[in-house]
């Protein structure tokens, strides 16, 4: 199996020493090796103005996972057939707080993916600005198809060995692709049931029972801020814009909520079987009708079309080495559903289409290639360390409410995300000129995520 990764600047020695490392080691975890060349390819004029990290292989041992965890989680289905799955929680690092990151299951997972996303998650979490590391975790269970029951049983099965390793000063676990309002209270009544108490172990808990007003909506609704500002910035603004959409559940729905309240209009939305356009764009009865459909009944986006003549629908063709959603014309995208989803024949299809900005509402959505065709032609690129770190802001202040028994009106905690997604644009930009990458988004969020997290390992010493 070939094991090296394009580096977008692939003639950079420097890049390929820390890969060749990871390679070795990890020979089979290409999304890990495409998460870590994004970070390192931003570093070099970081580590040759601060000597003392490469004196302390502060990157050396930045690549490494403090801890990984794997487990069995064997549940019965209804019908009363044993299933055996696969868990897992990676602590990243803890420099800057207790491991927080969410919680995938889907059929995909595996140990690489899981390493990519706490990898991303480390220089994201600095970003917001609040006391967090990077985790992540999640299992290769598909919850799409199976009972409440089912559901229920897999939760509690996955926590009965999760909470040995979880803890609010620890690791506090939250949702990501398959784990949302549902799965997050199993998992939090079987922690509490086994530890006997009542803690902010999770994240994403409903508002009756220790949750954030908002926290569903935060990371929607901060990958178009995120895009407000890149927007002002470029001397423009979202409103009247058409926007592409990917994906159909948490951060598609709130990023099509807030880019409709922004007078933008979102005119795609998709699922793991198809894609769906709807030229008369998506409105906020529509959405509403999404939203009982993906959240409710746990449907597929195609019925949209069943209600709504204006929209077509495209079955996904997983053979066609691009995805045509992206060749709808349009001024902006907010892919925001999972990872490589824009490969470079998208991304020239976005420039063709005539969009002027991309804003990242999944992690690692572009691959490296799309990101230097995107950025070359001209298109603000928000990277989604920076552009979807408002869910996980908002854990941080479900975190900091739940410590002291309060509760924030979603006006609060609103004026917070939109502070918290304002100061990680500028700060992006301001650490890509002050190390020479003007103006590009990328460097800027891989170079200010790192140097706190860098300055905190050389405080801690070799731990
Ligand atoms: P959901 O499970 O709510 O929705 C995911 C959506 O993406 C669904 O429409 C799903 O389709 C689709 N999808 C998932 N996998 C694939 C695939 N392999 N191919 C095509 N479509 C796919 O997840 P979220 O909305 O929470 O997460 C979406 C992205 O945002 C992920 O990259 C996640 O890591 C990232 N993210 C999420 C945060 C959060 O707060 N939720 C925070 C930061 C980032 P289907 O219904 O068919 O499965």
């Amino acid at each position: 199996m070939d094991t090296s990764v394009a580096a977008p600047h692939a003639s950079s020695a420097f890049v390929q020493e820390y890969l060749d490392i990871l390679a070795a080691r990890d020979p089979h975890q290409p999304e890990f090796l495409q998460a870590v060349q994004e970070v390192v390819v931003s570093l070099e004029p970081v580590l040759d103005r601060h000597p003392h990290y490469r004196q302390q292989r502060v990157l050396q041992r930045l690549l490494e996972p403090e801890r990984v965890v794997q487990f069995r989680v064997p549940w019965q289905a209804d019908d009363g057939e044993v299933m055996v799955n696969r868990g897992y929680r990676v602590g990243f690092n803890s420099a800057i707080g207790p491991y927080k990151g969410g919680l995938r299951f889907h059929p995909s997972v595996n140990l690489s993916i899981l390493k990519f996303l706490a990898f991303e998650q480390i220089f994201k979490n600095s970003l917001t600005g609040q006391p967090i590391g990077g985790g992540k975790g999640g299992s290769d269970f598909d919850p799409r198809g199976r009972s409440n029951s089912e559901v229920m049983r897999f939760c509690q099965s996955f926590m009965t060995e999760l909470f040995r390793h979880v803890g609010h000063n620890t690791d506090v676990p939250a949702g990501d692709i398959g784990v949302g309002g549902r799965e997050i209270g199993y998992l939090f009544g079987q922690y509490k049931r086994i530890t006997n108490t009542f803690t902010g172990v999770l994240t994403g808990r409903a508002p009756g029972w220790g949750g954030s007003l908002l926290r569903p909506e935060a990371t929607g609704y901060g990958a178009v801020y995120f895009a407000a500002e890149m927007a002002t910035t470029a001397g423009g603004s979202l409103e009247g814009m058409k926007c592409l959409v990917s994906g159909s559940g948490n951060v598609a729905q709130y990023a099509c909520r807030k880019l409709l309240e922004l007078g933008a209009t979102p005119i795609t939305l998709s699922d793991s079987s198809g894609w769906i356009h709807d030229p008369a764009g998506i409105d906020e009865e529509k959405l509403q009708f999404v939203m009982e459909l993906k959240n409710e009944r746990r449907g597929r986006i195609a019925e949209y079309c069943e209600r709504y003549t204006s929209a077509t629908w495209t079955a996904t063709d997983r053979d066609a080495g691009s995805n045509p959603l992206w060749s709808v014309p349009a001024d902006a995208a907010f892919p925001s559903a999972t990872q490589n989803e824009i490969n470079d024949t998208d991304a020239r299809n976005l420039v063709e289409g005539g969009v002027r900005l991309v804003s990242e509402g999944a992690n690692m959505p572009t691959t490296p290639e799309a990101q230097d065709t995107l950025v070359e032609a001209g298109v603000k690129l928000g990277p989604g360390k920076a552009a979807n770190a408002g869910g996980v802001a908002v854990s941080a202040l479900e975190m900091a409410q739940a410590s002291q028994r309060l509760r924030w009106t979603t006006e609060e905690v609103d004026r917070h995300l939109k502070r918290i997604m304002h100061d990680i644009h500028a700060v992006c930009l301001d650490a890509a000129s002050s190390y020479g990458f003007v103006d590009d988004y990328r460097h800027g969020a891989n170079i200010a995520g790192f140097r706190k997290v860098a300055d905190a390992m050389v405080d801690q010493g070799l731990v």
